[in-house]
Order: C-alpha cells, then sequence, then structure tokens
C-alpha cells in the first residue's frame, strides 16, 4: 500500500472523485454551518477521523457532518467509509509521513495547497465564558468530502503542527493501520509499532518466515553455482 507516490491525478482522482456535495462555498456551505456550530472538531479528533477513514473505517452521518464542517447532502448512507480509490493515495501520502517525514511534508504539503485553495473556509470560533471571549478550535467548512480530507491530511503534514511525529504505522504487512499516538516518536520507544500484542507476534512470525525463505532461496542458489 505504500512506497507510491501521489501523482497530480491521484489527487485529482481524490479532489473530484468523492464530490457529492458540490456545491458555492463559501456562502451556501456558510449558511449551513450554524446547524452543526458548537460541534466543531478538534484538530485531535479531527486527524483520528482521517485515520479511521484510511484505516477502512466508516463515519456515521453525524460525524460526516463535522468533518465537513456542514451538513453533507445527499444524506450518507450511515455508516459510510470512503471509496477504496480515494483511500489508496491517502494511505500511501501517511505512509510517507510515516516513512520519513521531513521530505514527504514538503512535497505533499505543497500539492495539497495548489489545490485547496478556495475550497475550505476556516472560521475562528469563540465561547464566552463569564466575561470572557474563550477561543474554540475553529470551524472549518469543506466544499466536499475530497476537499475535508484533503484538509484533515495537511494537518499532518504542516510542519508547524509537527502531527507528522505521531503517526505510526503497524509493522505487521497485513494490517498497515495508522494509529495516531499522544506523543511524538523518540528515544526509549521502540523503533517498530504494532497495533497490539497480537499483530505483534503475527508481524515476528511473518518477518521471521520471510528471512527464513530468504536463507533457504540462498542457499539453494549458492548449491546450483
Ligand atoms: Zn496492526
Amino acid at each position: 500500500m505504500a512506497g507510491t507516490d501521489l501523482s497530480e491525478e491521484d489527487f485529482a482522482r481524490l479532489f473530484y472523485g468523492f464530490a457529492n456535495t458540490r456545491k458555492a462555498l463559501p456562502w451556501n456551505a456558510l449558511r449551513k454551518t450554524a446547524e452543526v456550530a458548537g460541534q466543531t472538531v478538534s484538530i485531535r479528533q479531527r486527524c483520528e477521523m482521517l485515520l479511521r477513514l484510511v484505516n477502512g473505517e466508516a463515519l456515521d452521518a453525524g460525524e460526516w457532518d463535522r468533518f465537513m464542517g456542514a451538513p453533507i447532502e445527499p444524506r450518507v448512507p450511515s455508516p459510510t467509509p470512503i471509496p477504496h480509490e480515494v483511500a489508496i493515495p491517502l494511505c500511501a501520502a501517511l505512509g510517507r509521513v510515516v516513512e520519513n517525514a521531513a521530505t514527504a511534508i514538503n512535497e505533499i504539503g505543497k500539492n495539497i495547497a495548489a489545490y485547496q485553495n478556495g475550497h475550505i473556509v476556516t472560521l475562528p470560533a469563540f465561547d464566552v465564558v463569564g466575561r470572557k471571549w474563550v477561543s474554540k478550535p475553529d470551524h472549518v467548512a469543506a466544499e466536499t468530502p475530497g476537499d475535508a480530507l484533503l484538509y484533515a491530511l495537511s494537518l499532518f503534514v504542516d510542519p508547524a503542527r509537527g502531527l507528522g511525529k505521531r503517526l505510526r504505522r503497524c509493522a505487521w504487512v497485513e494490517c498497515g493501520r495508522f494509529r495516531f499516538v499522544g506523543r511524538p516518536i523518540g528515544p526509549g520507544q521502540p523503533p517498530t509499532y504494532y497495533c497490539n500484542e497480537q499483530h505483534q507476534a503475527n508481524g515476528i512470525k511473518h518477518y521471521e518466515r520471510t528471512r527464513k525463505a530468504t536463507a533457504r532461496a540462498r542457499a539453494r542458489k549458492g548449491r546450483k553455482s
């Protein structure tokens, strides 16, 4: 799944292929944001929603509304995953962030910025607590689900936020799910990440099998020559 570069075509497909709610931003969408105001998602929640979708899980209609910043129309059947062809380039992009955040962030970030222009509206949100204005997570309204997905991806590749360093991927090849870890990866944390003990056991078994098979193949080759 990982290791594929995000081509312009991938982004175009991601952007338009899943666009079932094309409507003019900002006015129409912004009018509708009132309906989901007060339900803004934090940056962390948004990142986790993206990872759930990329991992093949689904969001229910209410979650999609909050992810989009406006009610999604037509109503999505609940709960709804993202199509496979949308998950692939997202998966590849996140995989590159895990593998090498420094180089991936630059390229992917530039790509996203170019496509995102004008399709995302960010409104600063405030609450009045007592006599004070308290800042809340920004209300983000996206024109299409593809825009909302790209916006969430952009949070991971924004070097200022450092969220890419908190992204890990299960090393068992049959899993490969992404997880958002609480603190940046640093000294003291094992270099290889697994979702749980079962996946770790499976991952190690798979690794040993592959290693032995490679050794056997080498030995066979050695005998022949
Ligand atoms: Zn796993």
